[in-house]
């Protein structure tokens, strides 16, 4: 392919490797940047690499950091007896905005689904059943996506916690079906945690 010079070719490739970007709109984002002022450029990059090097996962609560433990799990005015369950730091992001949690989070970074190759194990799972030993956590809220694999992960999540005698919920349907947390408004999130209900 000789339509572009080697770096443009490059930076077009890379663009294209991200979500929901296809060549074209690698494409203008590419032209866009080598048209803008040098400094927009080079501060997306300096902007990137930071955020990336910078950036790990939060020992207690696998959420994105640049400080560990993260400003969630050290804050003091948080609820510690109550942790909402959720697949992806994005998740916490949704929840957050709700404002209507006060309590702690656990990532689990992904779902079951067998289609996908994910199993249990690959889930932050064990890192949770330590977090319960303390005895501290009365309340587990499964904020799983309400999709199969987000169902399917809190039944099999319910199943092993029940020895623990904890109080157990799913977030409240309400949420729009195979949909992400991601998406859904603030009101409908805080609505469907408000409304979650018991898993026997
Ligand atoms: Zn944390």
């Amino acid at each position: 392919m000789h339509f572009y010079a080697r770096p443009v070719a490059r930076l077009i490739d890379e663009l294209s490797k991200l979500p929901g970007i296809g060549p074209k709109t690698a494409q203008r984002l590419a032209f866009h940047l080598l048209n803008a002022p040098a400094d927009v450029a080079l501060s997306l990059a300096r902007a990137l690499e930071e955020a990336r090097t910078a950036i790990s996962y939060c020992s207690v609560c696998g959420n994105f950091t640049d400080d560990d433990p993260c400003f969630i799990c050290r804050d003091e005015r948080r609820r510690r007896d109550v942790i909402c369950v959720v697949e992806r730091p994005r998740d916490v992001v949704a929840m957050e905005k709700t404002r209507a949690f006060k309590g702690l989070y656990h990532v689990l970074h992904g779902a079951i689904s067998p289609m996908d190759g994910v199993g249990p194990e690959q889930l932050r799972i064990k890192e949770l059943f330590k977090r319960l030993e303390g005895g501290e956590v009365l309340e587990l809220i499964l904020a799983t996506n309400p999709n199969v694999e987000g169902d399917a992960t809190a039944l099999y999540l319910a199943g092993l916690l029940k020895p623990l005698n904890l109080k157990v919920t799913r977030i409240a349907h309400g949420l729009p079906v195979g949909a992400d947390l991601e998406y859904a408004d603030q009101i409908t999130l805080s609505k469907s945690l408000e409304g979650r209900r018991e898993m026997k």
